[in-house]
């Protein structure tokens, strides 16, 4: 007791001075029964309960519905709580799971592993820096400008603190999985992106009454940003839609799909009642100038997002013509289009604009806040129980 009491003191006190810590559910969709793990870099001590096990080399942890059981010199124990602390700064781990199993991932900082009622609840107890480090690499992949980086940072970092209470009842703060924000490994291959991280430390976006805005985005607008309603149908107030021009030129800007003219009738027949009959070649001929939330038009209520999940369109937000037997579908953008737009932000940064001035394009009547000095922060309760 007097052992973990200290060990809490002594956490606390870094936590204090340094980064604060988050609470990152590992494997959350996987309910794992064995996991080998073994130190990276620097050194862990491995505590089961209140009794030191010595320095980690490599233990093999498996699933009891009572707790979680190591085997040392031939012996299995099982205890309530394992920890693996850190001995040096920049230590990390090597993890992988043994049944299931799973690639060898790379996580820094501290581990606390217990037993949940579906298998063993992996928490890697990690710095705030070191979790948004290993995020972006993980959601982003390498080579963009540094500004681009800061954006997605402070966007990160907002969800994060935004969700800290979405898995209390798992016993973390956030999961590993695109669920919250995807967190495969420690930053490994992208150094500039710690540089990011580092350069906005504490930054959050925030909106009316400094409350923590909905990082919203997706990889490509089509040159118009789209109301949040007529993705969720519910608005968002610093999100009304806009102009972008930087995204226009890039990768995704737009995309062509061609259908099958009856498979197209046979849908908006079948789901909505519109006929052939009735409105003619009408019902393949539509052009979209402003994105709008309905086909052709609103009186048919035909949702432009219906069609895209039921063609699987890159977006929603496309006119179409009728060609060959075929309806031709001329699409602008890739995913939902609200908030964010990825390929633009990466040309205003490669433009020369800061991560705050393309922060502030993308959302409106928001501000860039220090976390550290708000009280709201603390409120949102990340860090050690
Ligand atoms: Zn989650
Ligand atoms: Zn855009």
């Amino acid at each position: 007791m007097l052992r973990i009491w200290m060990l809490s003191i002594l956490l606390l006190g870094a936590s204090g001075l340094q980064a604060q810590e988050i609470r990152v559910g590992i494997f959350h969709r996987l309910d794992m029964r064995s996991i080998s793990i073994s130190a990276n870099e620097g050194s862990y001590e491995v505590i089961g309960d209140t009794t030191s096990l010595g320095m980690l080399e490599t233990v093999n942890i498996k699933w009891k519905s009572n707790g979680v059981s190591v085997t040392t010199n031939g012996v299995v124990h099982v205890y309530d709580t394992l920890l693996l602390i850190k001995q040096n700064e920049s230590a990390s781990v090597k993890l992988k799971g043994t049944s299931p199993t799973t690639k060898q991932h790379f996580y820094e900082d501290n581990f606390e592993l217990t037993s949940s009622p579906k298998g063993l609840r992996i928490v890697n107890r990690v710095s705030m820096n070191n979790y948004l480090s290993g995020v972006i690499e993980s959601e982003g992949g390498g080579g963009r400008h540094l500004e681009y980086y800061k954006v997605q940072a402070l966007m990160s970092r907002t969800y994060a603190i935004k969700n800290t209470h979405r898995h209390k009842k798992d016993g973390y703060n956030v999961c590993d999985g695109t669920h919250c924000q995807a967190y495969h490994n420690k930053l490994r291959y992208t150094p500039k992106i710690r540089t990011a991280v580092e350069q906005t430390e504490g930054m959050v976006l925030v909106g009316q009454n400094n409350k923590l805005v909905t990082s919203y985005f997706s990889a490509n607008c089509g040159g118009q940003t789209c109301d949040a309603s007529y993705v969720w149908n519910t608005s968002v107030p610093y999100l009304e839609p806009f102009i972008d021009t930087f995204c226009i030129h890039t990768r995704q800007a737009t995309w062509t799909k061609a259908i099958d003219k009856y498979t197209w009738r046979n849908y908006l027949r079948d789901q909505f009642g519109i006929t052939e009959d009735i409105y003619g070649d009408d019902i393949y001929n539509f052009q979209c100038n402003d994105r709008t939330a309905f086909y052709i038009h609103p009186s048919l209520g035909v949702p432009m997002r219906d069609l895209r999940t039921k063609f699987r369109l890159k977006s929603a937000y496309f006119n179409t013509r009728l060609e060959a037997g075929k309806v031709i579908l001329e699409g602008r953008g890739f995913g939902h289009g609200v908030g964010l737009c990825q390929e633009g932000a990466m040309e205003m940064a490669k433009l020369g604009y800061d991560y705050t001035q393309i922060a502030l394009f993308y959302f409106h009547n928001v501000k860039i806040l220090d976390s550290r000095r708000n009280s709201f922060f603390q409120q949102a309760g990340i860090g050690l129980e």
